[in-house]
Order: structure tokens, then C-alpha cells, then sequence
């Protein structure tokens, strides 16, 4: 039993609106995808090529259902989308018709194809009113020694479209080394590509609009995955802007054994990630907060909480206290 010290949890315990939303989350089968969701999460994935697993999504190809801890709340077994639209308040009645952000997390056995997304402005022209895609990358883990690809090196337009059509693609494609920890903010028209043995947490505004520009001449049930190479030429930025690659970040400590790091912070989302060993109470951020949990376990208001868990603190929650030993991404919209 948690005792009750602040006007926040008095506030909470009188009204049903403020609860933790957990969230159940939506596996992808991909063709480059392993089992290390299993393995290093414990998630019950559907099958050994598991690719993607949508931990915070309202998105139609994905939409989560959100339970609650006692699971007696109106918002039980309804999907993201649903509580978005007919609980606005949940969200702080934030604008827009969809709710804006998709988490990810990806387990990149086999290279992903090399990619770009559209910003908002192309991706509403062309592909029926749709969100562009923004998004970042959080390395969980990855084998010794994996690069991943991040912009181009093309001059001009014209030689990076000859580039693609010669299929140069060792010369054109930037690649970088990688660690566990490093942080990518990849912004539209970046070519990109998730190289195979990485464990990652994407966040990205809710869009599914990928063009594929190359994908090593793979075969998926015999054929060749679609490629969109008009449509990448369109979008692609020339020359590639240097991006924000991160491997340090400006630290606070907030107490012995908790500190916050900011990863990112941008028109579409701000992240940090937040370390705590032992036990401190945060003041929510509002209007809503997303967190999940990366490693390690404990408590959070008194209610258990482990490595793979991805929940939403609705607007007004208040104060909340974390116990354990738990490193968490915190995502704002
Ligand atoms: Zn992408």
C-alpha cells in the first residue's frame, strides 16, 4: 500500500480518468526479422522471423489495446485509436485527428531494405492525406562492429540519380559504426537503413509510408519486394544534410543514482531517457507521457513494472514515483 503524501494522488484516487494505460503491443513477421524480441524481452512473438513490435500505436495497420492494472476501467480493451477519439482528454485534448507518434522496437536480424520517407507535405500529396515520417533511433544492442546507413554522398541530384541507376551502392550510401546507447534523429528524405544484429527503439510520428529504394535483390515468397524509386528520387534531401548522430548527451542528476539524459527534442517529439536506481518521484510532463521501459525492473505508484513494458500517464496524472532499477525512455508529443 502506497501512502498518500501528495495532492496528486488524492486527486487520483478520486478520479478514474487518471490511470496508467498500459498498452499490449502488435508483432510484425518481416523477412529480416530474428526472435530477440523474445529472447531479450520476454514478448510472446508470433513467430521466429519477428521483425517489429509496435509498443505505442494507434496507427491503423497497428492499432494497440490499452489495459489497465485491476483492469476495471473504461478504457480496457480498447484500441489506442478508439480512447484518442472519444477521450480527449486522456491526451490533454491535444489537435489533430490521429494520435501523433508510433514506437517501435525493431529486431534487425537480416539488413533492412535501403529506405527514405516523405515529409508531411509530400506524404498528404501523394499518398491520401498521410503523415510524413520523422523518426529516431535508440540502439538497444547490436553486435560488435555493425554500421548502420545514414544519408548519401552524392553532389548533385544528377549524380546521385546516376548513382542509383548504375546500383553504386557501396559508393553513394554513408555508413557509421554503431554502439548500444548512440541515438539517430533521422529526418525525411534521409536514406536510411537499419544494418542486420540491431536491437532497436524506434520513435516516429504514426506513418507507414516507406519508399524502398534498394533491397539487395531479395526474394520474398519468390519475388522481389516493390521498389518506389521515383518516388525515394522525389523525396531523397541533395546533398545529404550531416545528421544528428549522437553518442553523448547533456546529463542531469537528479539525485544519487538518477539522472536524466535528453536525447532529442524536435517539432514532432522529445525524448529522454531517464535513469533510476533506487527510488524518486517526477512531476509529469504534460499533456501526456509516454514511457517504457528499457532494462532492468520495479515499481512505478506501487504497480510492478519490467523491462519491455510501454505505458501512457494520461494528462493531469500528476506526480509519479519510480522504485527499482530501471533505465526508461520517456517520449512526449
Ligand atoms: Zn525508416
Amino acid at each position: 500500500m502506497i501512502k498518500v503524501t501528495s495532492v496528486y494522488q488524492r486527486k487520483r484516487l478520486q478520479d478514474q480518468s487518471l490511470v496508467i494505460l498500459f498498452i499490449k503491443p502488435v508483432f510484425k513477421q518481416m523477412i529480416w526479422g530474428g526472435n530477440r524480441l523474445k529472447a531479450d524481452f520476454g514478448y510472446d512473438i508470433p513467430g521466429e522471423k519477428t521483425g517489429e513490435c509496435w509498443t505505442i500505436s494507434a496507427h491503423p495497420n497497428g492499432d494497440c489495446k490499452v489495459y489497465t492494472v485491476g483492469g476495471n476501467s473504461p478504457y480496457d480493451g480498447k484500441h489506442l485509436s478508439q480512447l484518442w477519439k472519444e477521450h480527449k482528454n486522456l491526451f490533454g485534448h491535444l489537435p489533430g485527428n490521429k494520435f501523433p507518434l508510433l514506437l517501435k522496437m525493431i529486431d534487425a536480424k537480416e539488413d533492412l531494405s535501403i529506405q527514405v520517407h516523405p515529409d508531411d507535405a509530400y506524404a498528404t500529396k501523394h499518398e491520401c492525406g498521410s503523415l510524413g515520417k520523422t523518426e529516431c533511433w535508440y540502439i538497444v544492442d547490436c553486435e560488435p562492429e555493425t554500421r548502420i546507413v545514414v544519408g548519401h554522398l552524392a553532389h548533385t541530384r544528377a549524380e546521385l540519380i546516376q548513382m542509383i541507376e548504375d546500383k553504386r551502392w557501396a559508393e553513394l550510401l554513408r555508413t557509421r559504426d554503431i554502439q548500444p546507447g548512440d541515438f539517430f534523429q533521422i529526418e525525411p528524405g534521409t536514406i536510411h537503413a537499419i544494418k542486420a544484429g540491431t536491437l532497436i527503439l524506434e520513435i516516429q510520428q504514426s506513418s507507414d509510408i516507406t519508399y524502398r529504394l534498394y533491397d539487395y535483390d531479395r526474394l520474398e515468397n519468390g519475388k522481389p519486394r516493390e521498389l518506389h524509386l521515383e518516388k525515394s528520387i522525389d523525396v531523397i534531401t541533395c546533398p545529404s544534410k550531416e545528421g544528428q548522430d549522437c553518442r553523448e548527451f547533456s546529463r542531469q542528476q537528479l539525485a544519487g543514482g538518477v539522472y536524466r539524459e535528453k536525447l532529442t527534442r524536435c517539432v514532432h517529439y522529445d525524448v529522454d531517457r531517464i535513469v533510476v536506481k533506487g527510488s524518486y518521484t517526477f512531476l509529469q510532463s504534460e499533456p501526456f507521457t509516454i514511457l517504457g521501459v528499457m532494462s532492468g525492473e520495479g515499481m512505478i505508484d506501487g504497480i510492478s513494472i519490467k523491462k519491455g513494458d510501454y505505458f501512457i500517464l494520461p494528462a493531469g496524472y500528476g506526480d509519479y514515483t519510480l522504485i527499482g532499477t530501471l533505465e526508461m525512455i520517456k517520449v512526449l508529443s
